[in-house]
């Protein structure tokens, strides 16, 4: 039976990652557990950085963005020497087990701790929805509204001016930002990884929205790490009488407070990890699918095939 447990945030923040951290702590507590927070994600566990938690310690951070607890890259953490410091400051403290909010390589990290005898259960805490086991993952919705704001602010200057807006969003080799914005915007061409970069046809698109269908403006949204937007807007402006203007829309995107969508899925989320390690589970990760909170083995959601976006592309096709 467990008594206490850690709850530690690691990769980059996401909107909502607070309010998951708050429904663990309370929902443990409610529970009887104690609960320890784990300060920077993997590397503050290594270096010993941890403290009891109460109620009050979670106390007005549900509307706050990033992560109450901080977050860090430990890339040594792939080595068994390393975790085995970790293990021993997690015994030290009296931490039977773990919640790790973050992407794939953190779950990557908490399937390693597992197996070393501290029960973990990943969460998935990132802007770029790259998990496959989940439908949604924390701060992908506030990231997109985040996105979509900007978005919309280009469309008023950009169809005052003939202008073409290239807008680089986040994602990190998934194009879920670039497709569910550019749907949401109305945007000319999405461009993402996952379908690929072809610049002679996404300059002849433009050349045909402009010449033949008249269009006032156009929005392209575009991954980042596909290719230099502006380079891409520079190209526009040559090639058509658009104007192409770049927009890398950066940090931004992954700041701000949580919307209700990103809190319910975190608290959810937060909920179920804890049922999960006090029913004596580890190495899992929780996840939303078709609206329901579901968890499997982590080694089995790391080999998920990436969700397919073909038909929102060809919905998003059919309406230009
Ligand atoms: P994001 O999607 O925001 O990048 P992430 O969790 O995927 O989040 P990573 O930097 O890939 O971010 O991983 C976070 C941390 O998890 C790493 O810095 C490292 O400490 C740990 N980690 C990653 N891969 C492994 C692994 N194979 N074994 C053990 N630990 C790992």
């Amino acid at each position: 039976m467990i008594k206490r447990i850690g709850v530690m945030t690691s990769g980059g923040d996401s909107p909502g990652m607070n309010a998951a951290i708050r429904a663990i702590v309370r929902s443990a507590l409610a529970q009887g557990l104690e609960v320890v927070a784990i300060e920077d994600g993997y590397k503050g566990m290594v270096e010993g950085r941890m403290w009891q938690m109460n109620s009050r310690s979670v106390s007005d951070i549900i509307i706050r963005g990033g992560t109450m607890l901080g977050t860090a890259r430990l890339p040594e953490f792939t080595d068994r020497a390393v975790r085995s410091t970790a293990v021993r400051n997690l015994r030290e403290n009296g931490v039977d087990a773990i919640v790790c909010i973050g992407g794939d390589g953190t779950y990557r990290g908490a399937m390693a701790l597992t197996d070393m005898g501290i029960n973990c259960i990943g969460i998935p805490g990132t802007i770029d929805n790259d998990v496959a086991s989940s439908d949604y993952t924390i701060g992908f919705d506030t990231a997109l509204n985040t996105v979509i704001q900007n978005i919309d602010k280009l469309r008023d200057t950009s169809s005052s001016h003939h202008r073409c807006s290239v807008v680089e969003v986040m994602g990190n080799h998934c194009g879920d930002l670039a497709v569910f914005a550019g749907l949401s915007c109305g945007a000319e061409l999405i461009i993402t990884p996952e379908k690929g970069y072809d610049e002679a046809a996404i300059l002849a698109k433009l050349k045909h929205l402009d010449e033949v269908r008249k269009k006032r403006h156009a929005i392209v949204v575009i991954s980042e790490k596909i290719t230099d937007a502006n380079a891409l807007a520079k190209k526009i402006s040559e090639v058509t009488s658009f104007s192409g203007r770049a927009t890398v829309l950066g940090h931004i995107q992954r700041g701000g407070s949580p919307t209700a969508f990103d809190r319910v899925l975190a608290t959810r989320m937060g909920d179920k990890a804890v049922e999960l390690l006090i029913n004596g589970v580890g190495g899992h990760c929780v996840g939303m699918l078709k609206n329901e909170i579901v968890s499997m083995p982590i080694a089995e959601a790391l080999a998920l095939p990436r969700k397919s976006r073909d038909e929102l592309l060809a919905l998003h096709e059919r309406l230009i």
